[in-house]
């Protein structure tokens, strides 16, 4: 029997059980950035390391200081590649209200999977696993460990200091991250470059209580206002500039074979329009939207707290208020620099406005050519049955940027999410069709870095 057929069958008799273990994963609200959730986080990482030594692979639960991560692994023979897989299995917040039904009560709707966390990462985790099982089943030649993080959502404050325990977690030749989104179902689309991440929260207090507008209005501040005027003198809503001195300088733009091989992606205007729920967008250009969102920075108004949020008005004068920021960085900005043009530009504005830093993750920036890519270009062609697109991700793992700064081998994706699968989003799912894929493409991915090792 070929390899492909064997393949096709572990595939399908290891449905069920796939589909068992990712509904006991996504049941757990493993939401890293809501401190009572503290106990759930706990148990997430036991039924991870659980999920992986049932599997074979020796697993344990390490500490980092914060939420620990779970490090495991099959060391078949020193003298063969290890190749680290990592995943994450915290998940977002799920307070919309547009969810319907519960987003911690897993539902199998015939091959949809619906919860929170199903797609980011939970999901495409487990369907790593299950191709990397394959693989090691099969004898090839390669040690695969894997990394499950419990702090992504968070901007991964630990991580870097979990990954220093080089006894629990080895240094391997190489890394693949399954945490990625294509552009298009049936195209898959791995990326090369992440964005990075700055976050800030601007904060005014004018008064030490609320106050009523028609005895104190006119002569008392308003922080609500005073903290809009600082945002719009940030950026400029209608084009998306950001207008922070010194902002742009540092950025690498990206080059034309790039853009030109983002158009080669399979991305349409209209589709991201639909999977997003967008009425209209700043640009339809399609080259510019893929410019915009993967390869040019972003300043971002998340919230604008204080003051009276009930039905109607009420009419106070608010004796705070708090506005949320961020900024999506790319290669070459740094965090740190960036955060100190807004913090020192935001004092000229206004003096009272306190700047705290919340997330800083660097960019990354890969490269998307070499035998690395050519593995990942087979994996996804046999997995898929198409050529992957190489593009950039909007996103950010700040993970990824630990693990080069500390380990310096090449870092992949072999993402199996989809648009559609509403990441971060309200009523996230992940689906059969990328599951049974991605165990593919990952099978298929060891058995080529094997390969390319031995050549
Ligand atoms: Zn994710």
């Amino acid at each position: 029997m070929t390899m492909h057929r064997q393949l096709e069958i572990y595939v399908e008799e290891n449905r069920k059980r796939f589909e068992d273990l990712l509904g006991q994963m996504v049941s757990i609200p493993s939401i890293s950035m809501d401190p009572a959730k503290a106990n759930d986080m706990r148990r997430m990482a036991t039924l991870a390391s659980q999920v992986l030594s049932d599997a074979g692979a020796e697993a344990q639960i390490v500490e980092t200081g914060g939420y620990p991560f779970v490090s495991a692994g099959w060391m078949t023979g020193a003298r063969y590649p290890t190749v680290t897989l990592y995943n994450h299995i915290d998940v977002q917040p799920a307070q919309e209200p547009e969810w319907r039904g519960d987003p911690f009560a897993f539902r199998n709707e015939g091959g949809i999977y619906r919860g929170r966390g199903a797609t980011d990462d939970k999901g495409p985790a487990l369907s790593a696993l299950f191709g990397a099982r394959f693989a090691i089943d099969q004898g090839v030649p390669i040690n695969i460990r894997f990394l499950w993080e419990l702090e992504e959502e968070i901007g991964s404050p630990h991580f870097a200091a979990g990954l220093k325990q080089r006894v629990e977690v080895p240094r391997p030749d190489s890394v693949v991250v399954s945490d990625t989104i294509w552009i298009a179902k049936g195209r898959p689309a791995m990326p090369y470059g992440l964005r990075g991440l700055v976050g800030a929260r601007l904060t005014l207090r004018t008064g030490s209580k609320d106050a009523h507008s028609g005895v104190t209005g006119g002569a008392a501040r308003n922080p609500l206002a005073e903290l809009m005027e600082v945002a719009q003198a940030c950026v400029n809503a209608k084009t998306g500039e950001v207008k922070i001195p010194g902002f742009y300088k540092d950025v690498m733009k990206p080059t034309k074979a790039e853009i030109k091989s983002f158009l080669k992606s399979g991305f349409r205007v209209k589709r991201f329009k639909e999977a997003y729920g967008f009425h209209s967008l700043r640009t339809d250009d399609p080259a510019e939207v893929m410019r915009r969102i993967w390869a040019a920075p972003t300043f971002e108004i998340h919230g604008l707290t204080g003051g009276y949020h009930g039905p109607g008005i009420k009419t106070v004068v608010p004796g705070h208020g708090e506005l949320k920021v961020s900024m999506r960085l790319v290669p070459n900005q740094t965090p740190e620099k960036v955060f100190d043009l807004l913090k020192r530009y935001v004092a000229k504005l206004n003096p009272n406005v306190r700047v705290e830093r919340e997330s800083m993750q660097a960019p990354f920036k890969g490269s998307f050519d070499g035998p690395y890519v050519e593995c990942v270009k087979r994996a996804a062609k046999a997995g898929f049955g198409k050529e992957p697109a190489f593009i950039r991700e909007g996103g950010t793992i700040g993970a990824v940027v630990t693990m080069q700064k500390l380990w310096r081998v090449p870092i992949l994706f072999l993402g199996l999410s989809l648009p559609e699968h509403g990441y971060h989003a309200p009523n996230e799912y992940f689906d059969w069709g990328q599951a049974s894929g991605g165990m593919k493409a990952f099978a298929h991915y060891f058995s080529e870095l094997a390969k390319m090792d031995s050549r």
